[in-house]
Parts: C-alpha cells; structure tokens; sequence
C-alpha cells in the first residue's frame, strides 16, 4: 500500500491504492520530482529525461501501475486552466531601428562602403571606385574599426568576362577579424576544390550548395559571426561559428571554425584581441564590392529580478522551488 503524493491527492484520486513493489519505487522517485508548480517548471527537462523511460516501463506494466504512472506524469505536467507561467526576468525594452529595403543597411548599422569612398578602409591606395563599386587593386585592404560579433551584409560580382581557372578565377575573399576567410571566388561553372570554392571557409569545408550567379551580377552575403574567444593563458575558450546566406541561400550553419585559415598550414588559433578589423583580400582579380555594412551582435540586457514564479486565476503567485 502506498499513499498518493502530494499532486494527486487534490485530483479526487483515491488517496490509497496497492501498487507492485517495483512501480513503488517508481513513484517514490517521481514524488520526489513531482510537485505540481516543478513539473510545469522543468517540464520540457521531465519529459526528455524521464517521461520516456517511464513510459518505457509502462509497457511492461499492469494496467493499474500504467493508469497510477499516467496520473502522477501526465496528468501533474498539465497546467491548470488560467494559469500564468512567468519568468522573474526584467528585459532591457529591444531598441528600436529602421530596416532597411532590398539588403541597404538599417539605421543602426555602420556603414563600411556606400559607393562613395574609402574612409573606413586602410590600404584602399590601389584599390579604385567605379559606378559605385570598389574594385580590387594590389593589397588587401581592412576596416579602420575592429569588430567582433558582427552582422555582416557584402556584395560582390565576379569579373567579366570570367578569366582564368580553379583558384585563379575572381578570387577574393572576406577576412573575419583579418585571419578567417569567408572565401569570394567565381564558382559560376567554374571547377575547384571543393573548401576553396565560393562560400567555403578556406580549407575547412565547403558552402552546403552552390548558390552562385554568373560573372559580371552581383552576388551578396549575409554573415553571421561569433567571435572566438580566448583564455588568459592563450588557451581556446570558445572557437569562431559562422552563419552564412549566399544570395538569400543558407551555406554554412553556424559552422564551428578549427582555427585560421592559411593555404600553407593546417588551421589553428592564435590569442587575439576581441575586436579585429574586417579584411578584403586582393589575390589579383578584379572582384568588385557595394553595398557593405556590418551591425554589432549585443545580446539584450537582462537580470533575474525575482524566481521563476506561477500566477494563479485569482492573482495569487506561487514561488517555484
Ligand atoms: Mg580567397
């Protein structure tokens, strides 16, 4: 004979049932885990962890161990009508910005090539300016500013006609934090191999699917960034991911980076300072880019103003342990 627990016991269910030796000591554990306020709280973490393999063994079960199991899982994770599941979160209201229209930046993002001029790049003396797009000169050139976790928006077209082959075909490249290359090459009907092609992270795996366009249109990224992070040490504390849109297409999904990105040694991480400019590569074609703007990533502000809580129908608010 066992005595229900607690969340039972106010669902009109017999207050004594006999159960099997083996089922009691299920529901000792689940008395231990069960009350109604946690379950609804860790109510994702129950059912993974738990709920599976209970069900599991209900299988082999009575049906009354079944109707008893059923009672203590199911029935304690269902919410009671009307009431309210809260946080105890106080979030920073989102700021507000204005988007932008057909890949042009929004308010808050900072600007790195309008079609003007080279004020946010170092190293663009050879680099020259037509029709609103830079066109690659000798040297690589880098952003002025530093950056981390960013947003990045790049557009950039191909040489035409397409000259050359393989690697020499309107290579290029974006340089996250000057030493990860989100490669830029002419991958339009055009052979290499496969993590040196466009949308590759050079040498450690290449795009999902080629989404490229013919030479001479224009192609755009939209890249998510995280930077790695280091400890004191230099050890690695977190490595570089990159999420990555190639004309509107998913690449790379949130791909786990192992390090550089040299053509002359296997990849690996070197400390470096949080923020790091945004380099583009000159590798002696003349690949052209518009229409660059890079957004901050900030995670929103927030603290836990008060425990996880339940708000009752009548306004009552039980903590949850
Ligand atoms: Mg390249």
């Amino acid at each position: 004979m066992l005595r229900l627990p607690s969340p039972l016991a106010h669902r009109s269910v017999s207050a004594t049932i006999p159960i099997r030796e083996d089922v009691t000591s299920r529901v000792v554990v689940a008395k231990n885990i069960v009350s109604v306020d946690r379950i609804k709280y860790n109510r994702d973490r129950f059912r993974d962890n738990f709920c599976i393999q209970e069900l599991e063994s209900m299988k082999k079960a009575t049906w009354r161990d079944c109707l008893l199991l059923a009672l203590l899982i199911g029935g304690g994770s269902l919410p009671t009508q009307g009431d309210e599941y809260l946080n105890g979160i106080e979030w920073k209201e989102p700021a507000i910005l204005t988007p932008g229209e057909s890949g042009k930046p929004p308010s808050d993002a900072v600007i790195l090539f309008d079609g003007q001029d080279f004020s946010s790049w170092n190293g663009a003396e050879r680099w020259k300016i037509e029709d609103g797009a830079m066109v690659c000169g000798r040297g690589d050139i880098s952003t002025k500013q530093g950056f981390g976790d960013c947003q990045l928006h790049i557009e950039w077209s191909a040489p035409t006609p397409p000259s050359g082959t393989g690697q020499g075909r309107g290579n290029s490249g974006v340089f996250f934090m000057e030493n990860y290359e989100l490669q830029v090459l002419d991958s339009f009907d055009n052979k290499t191999y496969a993590d040196g092609q466009a949308g590759s992270i050079y040498k450690q795996t290449p795009p999902m699917v080629n989404a490229m366009k013919p030479p001479g249109t224009w192609n755009v990224y939209d890249v998510i960034w995280t930077a790695p992070r280091f400890n004191d040490d230099g050890s690695l504390k977190s490595p570089a991911y990159i999420t990555a849109l190639h004309n509107g297409v998913l690449i790379l999904n949130h791909f786990e980076l192992k390090g550089d990105t040299p053509y002359t040694r296997p990849p690996q991480y070197n400390k470096h300072p949080g923020r790091l400019p945004i380099r583009l590569q000159d590798h002696g074609n003349p690949t052209r880019f518009r229409n660059i703007w890079v957004r901050e990533i900030k995670p929103i502000e927030w603290k836990q103003a008060r425990k996880p809580f339940m708000r009752k129908p009548d306004g009552k608010e039980v903590p949850i342990e």
